[in-house]
């Protein structure tokens, strides 16, 4: 049969999806290569979600998830119309890039091209340059420092590709993949010398020191991101809002598919926000095993990368980053290696319970006494 491969916009033919981290179908594999949380959700929302099941499959959820936006706009203080939610965060992602960013035209003067721009930092969510090509936006990406911290407003001047009136900008903090956290007057410094439309990416900010929702209450043209699929344990059911002035929030509204969460996300993310405490504990376990695997893996001259995340960024010593993944996947670990130029010296490590975090240790250990 012929090809209907022509049938395709060229656009579409050309493009590169989203690579995400594998998610293997063996069970036994330790994995660690996600940032998913190692704890369930808490046993009231596995219940909530439970008795959902019922009749109601038969029926269209509520389509602008209207208890769920309630309770987020309580726990944040704002209004109810100064919240959205989307089929997981990626979804408002997507929403934003749509809502704000004119595609490039051949026609449109290319001295207005900052209308087309979506500003990213490198490295940060491998996402944004696969959502900016879709919709055939021009990608401008600023080097984060070595250290993966921004460079202070008066050295981001001196950037030339730098620009204030990017459509859109894309800030994630805690950073992924390095794991830094940044403060709250650092990110609100880095607002003030925007002028396009500001996405803060929150995705891990409840293992971090300080988040940038109150900033929402100071620029009117900044929406904070967040999810409850990491800290949540909550990724199998892809819901993530985002919070901002009532005119972002009704034009993202209008661009959002009109049944986008579907009808168990919101349950279970209602019974998520009804029983907080259980996740709070669970951060401290986290946060806990970050600081052991951080000694364990310091102790073994790993380079070790602050972080505020449930992850570490890694490089491991004597050997490729490339090898010790492939050995530690001979073991049954599974971690994550981006073969790219800025970060192919290292490895990304999900933090798991105490005992896969032994596991892991151990696994470190067999590779190790393999090379040395
Ligand atoms: C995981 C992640 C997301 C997406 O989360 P979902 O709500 O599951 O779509 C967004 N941003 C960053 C930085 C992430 O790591």
């Amino acid at each position: 049969m012929k090809s209907p491969i022509r049938l395709i916009r060229k656009h579409i033919n050309k493009l590169h999806a989203y690579v995400p981290g594998e998610q293997p179908k063996m069970r036994r594999l330790l994995k660690l290569n996600t940032n998913e949380n190692p704890y369930p959700p808490s046993p009231k929302v596995i219940k909530a979600t439970q008795s959902g099941v019922d009749d109601r499959l038969r029926l269209y959820p509520d389509p602008t998830s209207s208890e769920l936006r309630k309770a987020i706009s309580k726990l944040h203080k704002v209004q109810e119309n100064s919240v959205i939610i989307g089929n997981g965060s990626d979804d408002i992602l997507a929403m934003c890039i749509r809502t704000f960013v004119e595609p490039v035209h051949p026609q449109v003067n290319q001295d207005r091209n900052y209308k087309n721009k979506v500003q990213i930092f490198q490295p940060s969510y491998s996402l944004y340059p696969v959502l900016a090509e879709i919709h055939g936006a021009v990608l401008n990406e600023i080097p984060l420092l070595d250290n993966f911290d921004f460079p202070l407003p008066k050295d981001l001047k001196k950037i030339p590709n730098w620009d204030p009136r990017s459509a859109l900008t894309f800030i994630t903090t805690p950073n992924a993949p390095s794991g830094r956290g940044y403060s709250t007057s650092q990110l609100e410094q880095l607002c003030r010398s925007l002028k396009g439309v500001i996405v803060i990416d929150e995705a891990y900010v409840d293992f971090a020191d300080e988040n940038a929702m109150e900033l929402v209450r100071s620029f009117p043209n900044l929406l904070v991101c967040r999810t409850f699929s990491k800290s949540y344990s909550l990724c199998f059911q892809r819901v993530g809002y985002a919070v901002g002035h009532p005119d972002l929030i009704g034009a993202l509204d209008k661009v959002r598919d009109s049944y986008n969460v579907n009808g168990l996300g919101q349950i279970a993310a209602m019974a998520t926000l009804k029983d907080l405490p259980y996740y709070q504990n669970n951060f401290e376990l986290i946060k806990t095993q970050r600081s052991q695997t951080s000694e364990f893996l310091n102790n073994l001259d790993f380079k070790v990368l602050p972080s505020q995340t449930n992850f570490l960024l890694v490089r491991p010593p004597l050997k490729p980053a490339s090898f010790w993944f492939e050995e530690l996947r001979n073991l049954g670990v599974i971690v994550r290696y981006f073969n790219n130029p800025n970060l192919n010296e290292y490895l990304r490590v999900t933090i798991g319970s105490e005992s896969e975090m032994k596991r892991f240790h151990r696994a470190i250990k067999k590779v190790l006494k393999m090379i040395s």
